[in-house]
């Protein structure tokens, strides 16, 4: 290990594996503290070599520190084979490590294209995410509530999104967003056979449009077909979360990434970086055949709340060690461009 404090990453895997060996409440304790892990905006090895209590780091009780403190001090020489549903995950020191050694790039950045508010499952008005987004200096946010099929997470209808509108006009023209453009948007919930849940009517009206799946996500068998079926939908322009993927929770779908990938760049679409920490969907490896297939790439945090917007440096960090491009990603282009990218999509689908 050297001089090197052990990594968050290498906690989190470790916390994750006492969770599977405990009972009772800790199971639940230590999986949280594992998530938490994620998160910790320093290494606690760092921490704790500088004399802090651990206890400073969210998610970690005197119990958990203690055991933190023995894995930080008596780093076990183990190598371990992280199971698939816990790799490939970045931890927001490692992103923020990665992101120094390019400082220009995360300056790129003008803007966030997916998030929740009170109209679905978000915790937050439109005029507070949007205050948070001029905040952090962008020039636009999309407004990603979830469609109608997805009842679960409170999905809106084609007249609710009409209202939206009126809301989202009302955001625009406000003096303490100037500067900031609010687009519409919407998180289309889309069927196993890429079909999706509103009226295309609706959405040629929105700024522009990210589909994903929800249903099905725990099918063993390749799912290419599905995935081809959602990007040639000719209503969506970003597919959004793409392997459906949750840390310690669900691996994910199966598919010919390149052949999806190739796909996606024939018809110029773009495919996500959910940045939402227990997401990270697109991850690492699948971002280097997406390189290869010069597809485009689409950053949005899956923010639920107006801090999460945050969340962005985990996909900015997965992009730039993936290598993507920079003309590849879509939040490194101005509004207007951006625009027309939508534009020329829709008028190529007649
Ligand atoms: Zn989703």
């Amino acid at each position: 290990m050297g001089g090197e404090s052990v990594s968050n990453a290498h906690l989190a895997e470790l916390l994750a594996r006492e969770g599977e060996t405990s009972s009772g409440i800790l199971v639940r304790a230590f999986r949280r503290a594992a998530r938490s892990a994620f998160l910790w905006p320093e290494r606690a090895g760092d921490l704790y070599a500088a004399g802090r209590p651990l206890t400073e780091l969210h998610g970690v009780g005197p119990f958990i520190a203690r055991k933190l403190e023995a894995w930080i001090e008596k780093p076990s020489k183990d190598v371990f084979r992280v199971p698939a549903i816990r790799r490939d995950f970045l931890t927001r020191a490692d992103a923020r490590m990665i992101l120094k050694s390019d400082p220009a790039w995360a300056q790129r950045l003008r803007g966030d294209l997916q998030m929740h508010t009170v109209w679905s499952d978000g915790s937050a008005g439109i005029r507070e995410m949007a205050e948070a987004g001029k905040e952090r200096g962008y020039e636009y946010i999309a407004i990603t509530d979830h469609s109608k099929g997805l009842k679960i997470a409170g999905g809106i209808d084609e007249s609710a999104l009409l209202k939206q509108a009126r809301e989202i006009a009302t955001v625009n023209k406000a003096r303490t967003t100037r500067g900031l453009t609010v687009l519409r948007s919407i998180e289309m919930n889309l069927s196993p056979r890429g079909e999706g849940d509103m009226d295309p009517r609706a959405l040629a009206k929105l700024d522009i449009v990210l589909g994903a799946f929800h249903s099905a996500l725990r099918k063993k068998e390749d799912q290419t077909s599905r995935y081809l079926a959602a990007l040639r939908n000719p209503d969506i322009q970003i597919l959004g979360h793409p392997r459906g993927r949750i840390y310690n929770f669900r691996l994910g779908l199966k598919a010919d990434w390149r052949r999806v990938f190739a796909e996606a760049a024939r018809l110029d679409k773009a495919v996500e970086i959910d940045s939402y920490p227990d997401r990270q969907d697109l991850n690492l490896a699948l971002l280097k055949i997406a390189r290869k297939e010069g597809v485009r790439i689409s950053l949005g945090t899956d923010a639920h709340h107006a801090d999460q917007l945050e969340f962005i440096e985990l996909g900015l960090a997965a992009a730039l060690k993936a290598k993507i491009p920079a003309e590849r990603i879509l939040n490194f282009m101005d509004l207007a461009s951006l625009r027309a990218w939508v534009a020329k999509l829709r008028t190529r689908r007649r």
